[in-house]
């Protein structure tokens, strides 16, 4: 009987999550699909996606992963702003970039020289990529956050939007 009991309380948090996750999408994105760049250069692969999950307390993956092409590789603004945070989290250097809007972007881990309430300029070097967050490869976590909500970054620099317009921008089950 225990047994069967977990995947029906399962199901009931699955489905009393359901119907929430339609009015957070990312309606109205401030600055605009495909506005930023690439904090990478050349274009990066994405390693690993982004994957929020459906609780705050819950795992997931809160940004995206991008391939660098080396450990050591410049980390550039995607974006203007002002350096809110420089420090290491936990064991991880992260740096954090207010871009304003209520937008912020943070990098780890990625080791930075610029201090807090440094103003950043779009493709300026803001730290270089450090060694860990993927086992084998070098490469950045990217996580954006819109006041405390996150995001997924790619919505900002490439247009992952149906090209047919629906009613409502919503997650469109990625
Ligand atoms: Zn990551």
């Amino acid at each position: 009987m225990k047994v069967r009991a977990v995947p029906a309380a399962i199901l009931l948090s699955i489905s009393a999550i359901a119907p929430a996750s339609g009015p957070v999408g990312t309606a109205g994105a401030a600055a605009g699909p495909g506005a930023w760049d690439w904090p990478l250069s050349p274009r990066p692969a994405v390693v690993r996606a982004f994957d929020p999950p459906d609780k705050p307390w819950m795992s997931g993956h809160r940004g995206v992963d991008l391939q660098a092409a080396a450990d050591g590789a410049p980390v550039a603004a995607p974006e203007s702003g002002t350096v809110s945070f420089v420090g290491v989290v936990v064991d991880r250097p992260v740096i954090t970039i207010d871009h304003g809007n209520g937008l912020r972007s943070s990098f780890e881990p990625v080791e930075s020289g610029l201090s807090t309430g440094a103003a950043v300029s779009r493709g300026d070097v803001i730290g270089t990529v450090a060694r860990g967050h993927c086992a084998s490869l070098p490469c950045v976590h990217w996580g954006v956050r819109r006041g405390e909500e996150y995001i997924n970054p790619l919505s900002l620099v490439t247009d992952l939007r149906p090209s047919i317009l629906l009613p409502a921008t919503r997650r469109n089950g990625g």
